[in-house]
């Protein structure tokens, strides 16, 4: 096995602003996201309320979901 052919493409951890993570490639360690297949209108069916990164946050603490 050979190493550092691509040190610069690795896997990554995607935060969904949802609470869900799941792993891709990337150039980074660690990707935040608003939105993903697990909780996109398109996917789900259904409207949900979508805040921004920090109040989200706040309320999966609040809700002990995190
Ligand atoms: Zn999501």
């Amino acid at each position: 096995m050979k190493k550092g052919i691509h040190p610069e493409y690795h896997e990554a951890t995607v935060k969904c602003a949802c609470g869900n993570t799941f792993k891709t490639g990337s150039t980074k360690e660690e990707l935040r996201v608003e939105i993903c297949s697990e909780c996109h209108p398109f996917f789900t069916g259904r409207q949900k309320f979508v805040e921004r990164g920090g109040r989200v946050e706040k309320f999966k603490k609040k809700y002990g979901m995190d």
